[in-house]
Parts: structure tokens; C-alpha cells; sequence
């Protein structure tokens, strides 16, 4: 790339965006309109997009297989600068639980910025801060609320992640950790490998190193074979015995962390039967269990959080995304009996974000009075039962499978031989092509899974009836667009 190509790209106005309406419910009920009149998209290249692409490092991955520029969004819409509209089931990753640009977030964020609060605050309370602390308690199980601890973390999921895995090495004295097949944690590779000075690092007993991974319980693709109950079964006893046996060559690890779904992975719940499992297991060794429900959290399976569908309790949960209400936010909450850190054992400058502390209560205190969680299971009910409708008619539908709001379809070969639990092969080309179909038609869903093959559904909480409809209609005419 050479600095005369990025140049000579024609710079993007913004002006004719500012001079667009704003209002909350003028510009909802425009952008559905125009949503409800959209013609079939077509993608050639933007301006900004090439400029994206000459600039950003070749990391960048949403815009390579969703090649939009956005300018607005209110609800669970968008609008590129194009002035296409198309209904969002990526969500900021499923962030957006209230969707773009909520009323009560907007409200909140501008009479903090009026108030005078300091934005920046490192770990200092502040009255945001304290009631910020009491609504993440208040949405977990009083069982759970009534011992725990918050750390405050750097900004992203993998933050809270990093400072999780420091707390259990810390508090066990162990120094590795049992993680899932399919497991997301995300992206960073401990930025503590690279330090000179060893002092912080001693308690860890190492870096990153000594990660066992286990089978996670996919149904569809039974790692044992097996499928059903026999597949739990045989999943549980492996790891009792790889925990039991003196000469499985594990060591007793400092944690055992999983998602109870698997985002990222491919939308795979684990069976409630096999979480409790792992839980009584997970006891009965003393291993501290680690819930990461930075995806799954804040009502998105139709419960508060994931493991509430199987009765369990984390020793510690890692959350972020809808918990900073659209701004980043991530924390660790842990029982009292792991807080053996010494002063400033975990810290960061960047552990404030007052704007993100008052958006995350006004989410949470949204999701509480509209119930969003009950909304989420029903709604995803409904989206369930059109996918699978979708599914008896077309064979390349392998699977649909999720909890609440957080579904996915896995797409294999049709023409390929099912194997002996009557699963086909991936298809992650037809992924990519449905894909593309669906944001022809106005509508952004996003993959994932074993090589790309599951479409993700993650609309905001918000979403309604109609709305939901609207998707299943749609993704099964990309589908069938797809299979020409
Ligand atoms: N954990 C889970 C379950 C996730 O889904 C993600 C991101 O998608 C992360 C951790 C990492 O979060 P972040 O991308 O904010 O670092």
C-alpha cells in the first residue's frame, strides 16, 4: 500500500448524516419503513471500505464478509451510508442486548456527561460505580451475590478472562487449567508472558502454558460417539477419571473454565444434566469452576445467565458485552474464599468507565422491568421452531440449536453420507453463501462453529414478534437462494 492510493480515495462526507432526524421513535419507524421497501442489495465497493481496507491491519474480520460502512442504528436496525437498512442479529456480537442507541442508555449517558462525574476513575468508587456493583449483584442468585467479590477489569471479555485465570492460580497455587474443545475466551495471549519482572508473575506458578482441553458435550457431533445420555455419561466419566487417575499426566489444574454455550464455537449448549455433572465433579475434586458468560449473560438464553438453566453456581463468572450496556466494561465476580490477591495483584488503568457503569444499570435496569430474560426464551422459541420448520423441508439444515436469543443453524452437505449418529459434513461454503443471501436481503447474521459452518443468530433482547418472523422469513430465502 502506498501513501498516494490512500489519498487519492475521495474523503467521505459526513454532513449529510448530521442533518438527518435523530429522534428515537422518528428514526425507528424510518429505518423500518425503509427496511419494508428495501430492493434486493447489491455490494460493490465504498469509498470507506476500500480506505478500511488500505488502512486497518489485515486483522480486521466483521467487514471482509460484511462489507458495510454504518451510519445509524437505532433498535434492532442499521443503516450503512448507503442508506440500506437491515435488521441486526450480530448485535455488536450480542452486546446489544437493548439494541443500538436504547432510549434509556442514551438518556443515561447524556445526564451522566452533564453531571460532572469524573469519566476516568481508575478503581475509585464514585455513586455510579456503587450502584453499578449493586445491579450486577442484584441480577445474580442471592446464593451466588451474597458471597461474592468484583474485579473491576481492563475493557474487552478477555480481560476478565486474563484476570480470572490469575485469580485461581493465585488462590489454588496451581498452575494450569482444564478449557473445552471449542471454547472462546478471546484474543489475547497474556500479556504477562512478556514481562521482565518476575515479581507479579511468582504466584501464577507460570504463564500461559499448561492448558489441558477436554471434550465439550456437542450432540450433533458426540466427541464419544455416542450421543444422548450415553454421551454425558461417557463425557463425565472421562473427566472424573483424568481428575482421579494419579497416572492421567494432568496435573490437578488451578480451574476448569467453559461456556455453558458455546457462542462462537457454534451455539452448542451443553445438557443441563452433563453442567451438573461437571459442577458436583468440579466440587469433589476442589477445583475452582469458571463460567464465562461474557456472550451468554444479561438474559440472553432466556435466563439472567446460562448456568441458571442447569441449577449450577460458578466459584467465579467472567462477564462483559451487554454488561457495560454497549460501552466497554468487563468484570470478574468470584467467591470470597478465592480473594487471596494482594493489593494491586490485578490492575489496569482502565478499570472507570463511568459511562459504561451507567449504561450497564440502565440495561440491566431495563431488562428487569420488561423481563427481558422470559422475552428472550419466547422469542427464541419462535425463532427456533421456523428454523426447524426450515429444516424438515431442506437437508442441508443440520442442525438448530440454542437457548433464548442465542441460536444457531448448522449447515452440511446434503449430499454427502451422514455418519452413524446421522451427522454430514460441515458446509462452509454454503455457510458463507447464506450468509451473503441474507445481507442481500437486509438482514446481518454471523458465523461460526467448526469451519464456519453455523449461522449465528444473536438479535438484541428487544427484538419482537413480528421482527423475529421477519428473520426466519428471510434467512430461509437466502437459504433457498443458497441451494440453487
Ligand atoms: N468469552 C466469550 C464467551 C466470548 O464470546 C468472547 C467474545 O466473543 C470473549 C470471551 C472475549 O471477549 P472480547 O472480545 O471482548 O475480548
Amino acid at each position: 500500500m502506498s501513501l498516494s492510493t490512500v489519498s487519492s480515495l475521495p474523503a467521505f462526507d459526513p454532513s449529510p448524516l448530521s442533518s438527518r432526524p435523530t429522534h428515537v421513535a422518528s428514526l425507528a419507524a424510518e429505518l423500518a419503513e425503509r427496511h419494508r421497501r428495501r430492493a434486493l442489495y447489491d455490494f460493490d465497493d465504498h469509498p470507506l471500505l476500500e480506505r478500511q481496507r488500505q488502512r486497518e491491519s489485515n486483522a480486521r474480520t466483521y467487514p471482509r464478509r460484511l462489507p458495510l460502512a454504518l451510519s445509524r442504528a437505532q433498535g434492532v436496525y442499521v443503516e450503512d451510508v448507503l442508506g440500506r437498512v437491515f435488521i441486526d442479529c450480530l448485535a455488536g456480537a450480542g452486546t446489544l442486548a437493548l439494541g443500538h442507541n436504547h432510549p434509556a442508555v442514551i438518556e443515561v449517558l447524556e445526564s451522566t456527561l452533564r453531571s460532572g462525574l469524573p469519566l476516568h476513575a481508575l478503581d475509585f468508587t464514585t455513586p455510579v460505580k456503587d450502584r453499578f456493583m449493586q445491579d450486577v449483584l442484584g441480577v445474580l442468585p442471592v446464593s451466588v451475590a451474597r458471597h461474592a467479590r468484583i474485579q473491576f477489569c481492563g475493557p474487552t471479555g478477555a480481560d476478565a478472562v486474563e484476570a480470572a485465570l490469575k485469580l485461581v492460580k493465585t488462590a489454588t497455587g496451581r498452575g494450569t487449567v482444564l478449557a473445552f474443545q471449542g471454547a472462546y475466551h478471546g484474543m489475547t495471549h497474556g500479556a504477562l508472558t512478556l514481562m521482565g519482572n518476575l515479581g507479579p508473575k511468582v504466584a501464577l506458578g507460570s504463564s500461559l502454558q499448561g492448558v489441558q482441553f477436554l471434550p465439550y458435550p456437542y450432540e450433533y457431533r458426540c466427541p464419544f460417539g455416542l450421543g444422548g445420555n450415553a454421551g454425558i455419561a461417557a463425557s463425565l466419566a472421562y473427566i472424573d477419571n483424568l481428575l482421579s487417575d494419579p497416572e492421567s499426566g494432568v496435573p490437578k489444574p488451578a480451574a476448569i473454565i467453559l461456556e455453558a454455550i458455546q457462542g462462537e464455537g457454534g451455539m452448542i449448549p451443553a445438557p443441563p444434566a452433563w453442567l451438573k455433572g461437571l459442577r458436583g465433579l468440579a466440587t469433589r475434586h476442589d477445583i475452582p469452576l469458571i463460567l464465562d458468560e461474557v456472550q451468554s449473560g444479561f438474559g440472553r438464553t432466556g435466563r439472567m445467565f446460562a448456568f441458571e438453566h442447569a441449577g449450577i453456581e460458578p466459584d467465579v463468572l467472567v462477564l462483559s458485552k451487554a454488561l457495560g450496556g454497549g460501552l466497554p466494561m468487563s468484570v470478574v465476580v468470584y467467591h470470597e474464599r478465592f480473594d487471596t490477591w494482594r493489593p494491586g495483584a490485578h490492575a489496569g488503568t482502565f478499570r472507570g468507565n463511568q459511562l459504561a457503569m451507567a449504561a450497564g444499570s440502565a440495561t440491566i435496569s431495563v431488562l428487569r422491568a420488561e423481563r427481558l430474560d422470559a422475552a428472550a426464551a419466547e422469542l427464541g422459541a419462535r425463532l427456533q421452531l421456523q428454523l426447524a420448520a426450515l429444516g424438515k423441508e431442506l437437508a442441508c439444515i443440520g442442525e438448530v440449536r440454542g437457548r433464548g436469543l442465542m441460536i444457531g443453524v448448522e449447515l452440511v452437505d446434503a449430499a454427502a453420507m451422514p455418519d452413524a449418529l446421522g451427522a454430514r459434513p460441515a458446509h462452509s461454503d454454503l455457510a458463507a453463501r447464506v450468509q451473503r443471501e441474507c445481507l442481500r436481503r437486509g438482514l446481518i447474521v454471523e458465523l461460526g462453529g467448526r469451519h464456519g459452518s453455523v449461522v449465528r443468530f444473536l438479535p438484541p433482547l428487544i427484538i419482537t414478534a413480528a421482527q423475529i418472523d421477519e428473520v426466519a422469513r428471510l434467512f430461509g430465502q437466502a437459504l433457498a437462494a443458497s441451494c440453487q
